[in-house]
C-alpha cells in the first residue's frame, strides 16, 4: 500500500460529529469479517454510502460488505463545510475551453440536479438533517476581479445556457446592500443549498443496514487486493481477508493506497472549515443565504448561515496555498494547517455588515482530507485494466452537489451491466486510461492542483 495512503488513526472532532450522534463510528455488523462478499465497498463517506444506497435501490440482491479504515463519515464528508452548491459558472468556462460547451454545461446541469434530487430525497425519507434551500451569494470584494465576474456572467448568459436564468448579478452598492458583505464589488445568487452532513450520512447508513444485505465493518482498513485463485479478489486486511466477486473503490482522498495507478490523478490535499457562534443573549444579523467569499486580496471562504445563527465557514486556501507540506499530499487530519489557523478568528466582525459587536467567536475548528484531481473532475466507472473493480474518487472540495447522482449512476451500472454513457453521470467524470496517462506524464504544475489557472479548492 502505497505510504500514507491510510486515514490518519485520530482525526480531530468536527461541528458535525458531536457527542451522542456518532453511533457508527465503532460499528460492526458481525464480531467476525464475512468470509465472502459479493460486493465490497471501501470507504463508508458519502460515496460508499450512497453507493451502497443505490445498490439496494436498484433491486441488488447480492451480498455488500462496507469497509471503513476509521468510523462512519469520518473523512471528508464528516469533516466539510455542508454546502450544496452546484458550479453554475466558476470552472465551467475552463470546461468549455477543453471540452465544449455540451460536454461542460451537462457537468453544470448535473449538479444543479443534485438540489431538487436531494430536498426529495430527504423530505421522502423525513431524514433530520438541517436541508435548508437557499440562495447562494457569490461575493467579489476585489475591483479587478468583479470585473472578471461579470464579463464570465455575461459570456455565460450570451451562450444561452437555460440554467443561467436563475443567476442575479448585482455591481457597485447594490452589490454590498443585497450581500451584507463590506466592501462587496460585486454579487451573484442562485439557489443552492445547506445540509449536516454527518447526519444525512448516519441517516443512510441506518437505511442500507436495515435492508439485512449489507455488512458493515468500521475500524477496518482495507491494506492489499490480489486476484484469487478461484475468481474474484482477496482483500486483505488486519482484521483478516474477505473475498469479493466485485470492489467499489469509494476512499476518495486514499484511492491510490490500493489502486497506485491513480497517485497522480487524486492528491489527497488538506482543507480547513470551523463553526462560529454569537454567546448566548447576543445578536447577529441572522444569514439565511449561504455564500462564498473572496476578500479584497482574493482569498476565499464558503459560508452557510444555519438556524440558530451559527455559521459554518471555511477555505482560506490562499493562505495556506504557499505552504505546500502543510496541505499538500497530506493525510494528517488530527492537526490543523498552520498558515491559517487563526483566519476566522474575526471572520464575521469583519466580514458582514451588522455583525461588529456580536462577540461571534469560533466554537470548533477543523481540518479534513479532500481526494483533489489532476483535472478536477472525479474519477467514475470501471477501473481501467481491472475487470470487477469500479471507482468513484475525487471530489475536491466539491462532492455535495456530485456525490448522490453519480452513485446512482454507478449503482446502474454495476447492477444492471448498464454502460457509462447510459449511466446519466457526465462523460467528463469517466475514469479512462487517458486521463489517468495525462497525469501520470504531466507535470504537477500542469494539474489543476498546483497549476496557476485554478485550484479545486475554490470550487466550492
Ligand atoms: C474542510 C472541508 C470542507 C469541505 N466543504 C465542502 C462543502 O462545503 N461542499 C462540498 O460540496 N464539498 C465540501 N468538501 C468536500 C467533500 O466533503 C468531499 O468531496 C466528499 O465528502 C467526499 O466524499 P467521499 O465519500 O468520496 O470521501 P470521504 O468522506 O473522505 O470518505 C472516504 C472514506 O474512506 C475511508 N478509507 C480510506 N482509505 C480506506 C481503506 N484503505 N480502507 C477502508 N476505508 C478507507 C475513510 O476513512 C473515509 O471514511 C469539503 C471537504 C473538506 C475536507
Amino acid at each position: 500500500m502505497a505510504h500514507g495512503c491510510l486515514p490518519a488513526p485520530n482525526p480531530g472532532q468536527t461541528f458535525w460529529q458531536q457527542e451522542g450522534n456518532n453511533e457508527f463510528s465503532d460499528y460492526r455488523s458481525t464480531e467476525a469479517l464475512p468470509a465472502h462478499t459479493d460486493i465490497l465497498v471501501i470507504g463508508a463517506g458519502y460515496a460508499g454510502t450512497s453507493t451502497a444506497y443505490h445498490l439496494l435501490a436498484e433491486g441488488t440482491k447480492t451480498s455488500i460488505t462496507i469497509l471503513d479504515a476509521r468510523g462512519v463519515c469520518s473523512g471528508a464528508t464528516g469533516r466539510n463545510g455542508g454546502h450544496l452548491r452546484p458550479d453554475l459558472y466558476g470552472h465551467i468556462p475552463t470546461y468549455i475551453d477543453r471540452a465544449g460547451l455540451e460536454a461542460a454545461a451537462e457537468v453544470a446541469e448535473f449538479e444543479i440536479a443534485h438540489v431538487p434530487a436531494l430536498k426529495k430525497f430527504v423530505r421522502e425519507q423525513g431524514i433530520d438533517c438541517d436541508f435548508n434551500l437557499c440562495r447562494s451569494i457569490d461575493v467579489w470584494c476585489n475591483e479587478q476581479a468583479a470585473q472578471k465576474a461579470k464579463a464570465v456572467y455575461e459570456q455565460m448568459t450570451a451562450y444561452g445556457l437555460s440554467y443561467m436564468e436563475d443567476v442575479i448579478f448585482y455591481s457597485g452598492k447594490e452589490a454590498e446592500g443585497i450581500s451584507g458583505v463590506k466592501g462587496a464589488k460585486a454579487a451573484a445568487s442562485y439557489t443552492a443549498a445547506s445540509l449536516w452532513p454527518y447526519k444525512f450520512i448516519i441517516h443512510l447508513t441506518k437505511l442500507i443496514l436495515a435492508s439485512g444485505q449489507v455488512n458493515l465493518q468500521t475500524n477496518t482498513p482495507a491494506t492489499s487486493i490480489q486476484p484469487a485463485s478461484q475468481g474474484g479478489f482477496m482483500i486483505e486486511t488486519p482484521r483478516g481477508n474477505i473475498h469479493a466477486d466485485k470492489i467499489i473503490h469509494a476512499n476518495n482522498a486514499y484511492v491510490s493506497g490500493l489502486l497506485p495507478e491513480y497517485a497522480k490523478n487524486i492528491i489527497p490535499c488538506k482543507g480547513i472549515a470551523c463553526h462560529i457562534a454569537v454567546p448566548d443573549g447576543a445578536k447577529a444579523p441572522l444569514l439565511n443565504n449561504s455564500y462564498i467569499n473572496r476578500t479584497d486580496d482574493n482569498n476565499l471562504s464558503y459560508l452557510i448561515g444555519r438556524s440558530d445563527g451559527s455559521i459554518v465557514v471555511g477555505g482560506a486556501s490562499a493562505k495556506f496555498k504557499p505552504f505546500r507540506d502543510q496541505w499538500y499530499n497530506n493525510v494528517d487530519d488530527s492537526i490543523l494547517i498552520d498558515a491559517a489557523n487563526d483566519y476566522y478568528h474575526d471572520y464575521m466582525q469583519k466580514t458582514y455588515h451588522g455583525w461588529e459587536d456580536s462577540g461571534a467567536a469560533i466554537s470548533k475548528i477543523w481540518s479534513g482530507v479532500m481526494g483533489y484531481s489532476y483535472d478536477s473532475h472525479p474519477h467514475i466507472g470501471s477501473v481501467p485494466n481491472k475487470l470487477g473493480q469500479y471507482v468513484i474518487a475525487g471530489f475536491n472540495g466539491h462532492g455535495m452537489p456530485v456525490i448522490w447522482l453519480s452513485t446512482k449512476g454507478l449503482a446502474k451500472m454495476i447492477a444492471h451491466d448498464v454502460p457509462f454513457e447510459q449511466s446519466g453521470i457526465p462523460r467528463l467524470f469517466q475514469s479512462s486510461q487517458a486521463r489517468i496517462d495525462r497525469a501520470q506524464n504531466g507535470s504537477e504544475e500542469d494539474g489543476d492542483i498546483l497549476g496557476t489557472g485554478s485550484f479545486p479548492a475554490t470550487k466550492q
